[in-house]
């Protein structure tokens, strides 16, 4: 059994926040602030350029990507680390339509993040010769797969209202007509169980500093499968993904495997936060995560309906078709999420209506999903929503 008392005095949260936004930007690992210091004073300080050798920076993008990997179904050798998640999603789309010359369309769904259609957008619009994304809704990707289709692009998890797609499903029935599936686990990796291998996925990305806690700007994943991993040609073939980088050739040869989707120079800094993060997960099992998550947002969806009728559920309501976030509607969501900021309660808020709660049962339990609720519930009934300051829209919602 995973111990969430142990795994909440690893994380380093202010005094009086309830924090419900671990699916945006996960807390501060205790460790990660002794780990950072140790990497910026002892390595970079002591070692200057000898720490890519001697502190290991050079194989730290794949020894995190092994870590990952174990949280995501992914077995080793099989996942790297580095860029951002947009640039990992750029990578696996290109790979995909390379294995699938003859087809011309990428599909994905009207639910995914704008970015994820932006990188495929981009991408067709760079390959020409009537490359083409194509969105349906997300209830009708299923019956969209059809033998045009290089590639399904799809969000696990959708971030505005945490509906969970069914990976294994949508995997094989793309199989089954030819394409390939690539999986952005962005709200997955950390959240729900993940089992990449077993659902035959064939290229997935994510990102390291929503729920696996690795901090702002903390570099991404990118996993392929290994039945693809020496034929997929990387489209940003940066030295780094070179089969010798330190041979400084004229031309470009792919590295071995996984590896070939690197870039260019890893940000050690970063990855040290993010080391310190994934230790948290050393004592976690998967399966103790998602019965827990799934208990703070049932008790979390059953108290704001209690209390708050005014506010509309937008997450399904059966477990197996969400992932670790409730989400609730409101015209006025905006200025209803940034007064229960002003009173400790932090979540978010997406357009145009959606008010986003994350549960993450590494340093939340029941009783602060409760005390949200009543702090919800005052806000609500009081309307101490309607004041022009918490109407302000900052650049960051
Ligand atoms: C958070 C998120 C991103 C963000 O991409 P970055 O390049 O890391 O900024 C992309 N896609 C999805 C589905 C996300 O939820």
């Amino acid at each position: 059994m995973t111990d969430f008392t142990a795994t909440r005095a690893m994380f380093d949260l202010p005094e009086g926040v309830i924090y419900l936004d671990g699916n945006s930007l996960g807390p501060l690992p205790r460790a990660a602030k002794a780990r950072v210091a140790e990497t910026v004073a002892a390595e970079w300080g002591q070692m200057l350029i000898t720490g890519w050798n001697k502190a290991g920076w050079m194989a730290q993008p794949m020894r995190l990507g092994d870590r990952i990997g174990r949280l995501v179904g992914a077995q080793p050798g099989t996942v790297v680390v580095g860029d951002t998640l947009s640039i990992k999603v750029f990578q696996a789309l290109a790979s995909a339509v390379q294995l699938r010359p003859d087809r011309k369309v990428i599909l994905s769904d009207t639910g995914n993040f704008p970015s994820d259609l932006y990188m495929a957008d981009g991408l067709c619009r760079m390959l020409g010769r009537g490359y083409s994304l194509r969105t349906v809704a997300p209830e009708a990707v299923e019956a969209a797969i059809d033998e045009t289709v290089a590639a399904i692009l799809i969000t696990e998890v959708d971030y505005r209202t945490g509906r969970r797609h069914d990976m294994a499903r949508l995997t094989a029935k793309a199989h089954a007509a030819g394409a390939l599936a690539i999986w952005d686990l962005a709200h997955s990796a950390g959240a729900v169980p993940v089992d990449l291998a077993g659902g035959g996925a064939d290229f997935a990305a994510g990102c390291t500093y929503k729920y696996l806690n690795g901090g702002p700007g903390a570099p991404a994943f990118i996993y392929v499968a290994p039945r693809h991993a020496e034929a997929a040609l990387p489209a940003l073939s940066g030295w780094l993904g070179h089969a010798a980088p330190f041979a400084f050739d004229l031309d470009y040869r792919p590295g071995p495997g996984i590896e070939r989707m690197r870039v260019g120079t890893p940000p050690v800094i970063q990855m040290a936060a993010l080391e310190a993060a994934l230790d948290v997960w050393d004592g976690v099992e998967m399966a103790d995560l998602r019965t827990k998550s799934l208990e703070l947002g049932d008790l979390f969806i059953a108290g704001v309906e209690a209390a708050c009728p005014m506010l509309s559920l937008a997450t399904p309501r059966a477990n197996d078709a969400r992932g670790s976030q409730v989400s609730f509607r409101h015209p006025e969501g905006y200025a209803i999420m940034q007064a229960l900021i002003a009173r400790g309660v932090i979540g978010d808020f997406r357009a145009p209506d959606i008010l986003r709660f994350g549960f993450t049962p590494l340093y939340i339990g029941a009783e602060e999903v409760g005390r949200a609720v009543e702090i919800l519930a005052e806000v609500m009934a009081g309307g101490l929503w309607d004041r022009a300051e918490y109407r302000q829209r900052a650049a960051v919602t």
